[in-house]
């Protein structure tokens, strides 16, 4: 007789809609530079949370209002903005494992 495994591991109940606004203008006080693979990266820490990102580091998304690093070129070949333009949010620990 086959067994019927109840599995409550995949319900995700983290998503919190009642989340409380963060002023980023206050918490932005996170911002580094950084060197990996020859080049320098502005990090800057972030809860920034309106839409979900795909960290680059695994592929998984972040969640809205999670804790994340944004992460811009310094030297763009495209100058400034597009570095801006393409600036990635990573999760902190895949940012770190990077390099
Ligand atoms: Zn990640």
């Amino acid at each position: 007789m086959p067994r019927r495994n109840s599995n409550s591991q995949s319900k995700n109940s983290k998503i919190n809609s009642a989340v409380t606004p963060i002023d980023v203008g206050k918490v932005f006080g996170g911002r580094w530079v950084e060197t990996k693979r020859g080049k320098d990266y502005t990090v800057s820490r972030t809860f920034e949370g309106e839409s979900l990102y795909t960290c680059p580091g695994c592929n998984n998304s972040i969640q809205i209002g999670q804790e994340s690093y944004t992460v811009i070129q310094n030297d763009h070949f495209f100058g400034e903005q597009a570095a801006i333009d393409e600036r990635r949010h990573w999760h902190p620990s895949c940012w770190k494992r990077f390099s």
